[in-house]
């Protein structure tokens, strides 16, 4: 079956309607706004492509420029889908993409018609593509795998629609729209075909990819007060363990507030989660970025610590202890005082496991409790030299 503009289109249609269903498909199970506006602008393609094939009936207007203002409104409604993904605001200077539409419709007629309603067109495409590949350049942070392929992908169709547009300006390039006829035209269905489905894969994994990574941030962290958890923290420590030798000692510290109760009991447990959020934006203000923090439950937080001494873990639990004292007794006061009990143990072989370390951890802890608690008690040694 030879690939006439006719079939083409035809493909093209299903290629839309079937990535419209499975945006909207995706969109009913992850709720994203992004993912219904793109599976809008397919639904349009589709539309818009349906009505062009009427054009070869002679519905000139419905065929060619109502068909093609779709097409423009459906790259509108991918804009307005990464605008949405991006959290960006678009100005409302591009409602005049429409206006443009609409003045084409009183272009006159003449061997220029079909030229200069397929640049203007193409240059409207290109304008909406080429803007939401921006949208989508790293700010900042990286983005995602699937990001950088939607904007890779929407990059590559708006040039190929810049270059559509500058085609028309080559003498001698035959293009008649009513008849389909021109190379640029046959290129373009071709391409038209190959976008859809490059666009519409590019969409859903931008979307997954966010998601499984929001998915695996929240799993590795603890809910109250984003510090990691139990688990997200024995499958980091390893690395941060095997790094240890003389020249470079590790330690833990095992952190436990003292008198805790007091405060759940006199202020309520809101209150109780206030001062461990507290707590944990101390440890954040106070510690190193390389240093692992985590919650291990309750009100017991643990910190890693590569590059350690004796100086800097006794200096490091006395500021914890006097910021938290300060913080707990302004906001909290009780009969008797919340304060910070730490049991801290450094080590400058690779400890056997995460667990044997802890348990050293709790036994410095509990001397610390035992001695009087507001204290912090530190085990282990270091090879001098
Ligand atoms: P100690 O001085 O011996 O450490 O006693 P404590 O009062 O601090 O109490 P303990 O450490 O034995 O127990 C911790 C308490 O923290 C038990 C529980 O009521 C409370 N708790 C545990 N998780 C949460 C939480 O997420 N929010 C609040 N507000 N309280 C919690
Ligand atoms: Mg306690």
């Amino acid at each position: 079956m030879p690939l006439d503009p006719p079939t083409m289109l035809t493909i093209s249609i299903a290629l839309a309607a079937a990535a419209a269903l499975y945006l909207a498909i995706e969109w009913r199970s992850i709720r994203e706004p992004s993912l219904l506006f793109w599976s809008a602008g397919f639904a349009t393609i589709t539309v818009g492509s349906t009505l062009a094939l009427l054009r070869s009936s002679g519905f000139v207007l419905i065929g060619i420029w109502f068909a093609n203002g779709l097409l423009v409104t459906a790259h509108f409604l991918f804009l307005l889908g990464v605008a949405r993904f991006t959290q960006t605001r678009l100005s409302r200077g591009w409602s005049l993409i429409f206006v443009i539409w609409l003045v084409m419709l009183v272009l006159p007629e003449g061997p220029l018609w079909s030229k200069v309603m397929l640049a203007a067109n193409s240059l409207l495409v290109a304008l909406s593509t080429l803007k939401a590949s921006f949208l989508l350049r790293p700010h900042g942070k990286s983005l995602s795998v699937g990001a950088v392929q939607l904007r890779y992908v929407l990059l590559a169709h708006g040039i190929f629609y810049v270059l559509k547009a500058l085609t028309v300006m080559i003498p001698g390039t035959l293009i008649d729209l009513a008849a389909f006829r021109g190379e640029i035209i046959q290129i373009s269905l071709v391409e038209g075909a190959m976008a859809i489905m490059l666009i519409a894969l590019s969409m859903t994994g931008t979307e997954r990819y966010r998601r499984e990574k929001e998915i695996a941030r929240l799993a590795a962290r603890d809910p109250l007060t984003a510090l990691y958890n139990r688990r997200a923290l024995q499958m980091r420590a390893p690395r941060l363990l095997q790094d240890t030798s003389p020249q470079r000692p590790g330690a833990l510290l095992l952190i436990d507030i003292d008198n805790f109760k007091l405060v759940n009991d006199q202020y309520g447990h809101t209150a109780g989660d206030r001062l461990l959020i507290a707590l944990s934006e101390l440890i954040r203000a106070l510690l190193p970025r390389e240093a692992l923090t985590a919650r291990l439950g309750g009100d017991e937080f643990v910190i890693l610590l590569a590059h350690a001494s004796n100086e800097r873990i006794v200096e490091l639990g006395n500021a914890l202890r006097e910021q938290f004292l300060t913080t707990s007794s302004q906001t909290f006061p009780t009969p008797d005082a919340v304060t910070l009990s730490i049991g801290a143990t450094i080590f400058d072989t690779p400890p056997a496991s995460l667990a044997a370390l802890i348990e050293q951890g709790d036994a410095a802890l509990y001397e610390s409790k035992r001695g009087g608690r507001n204290r912090i008690r530190l085990t282990g040694r270091t090879t001098p030299g």
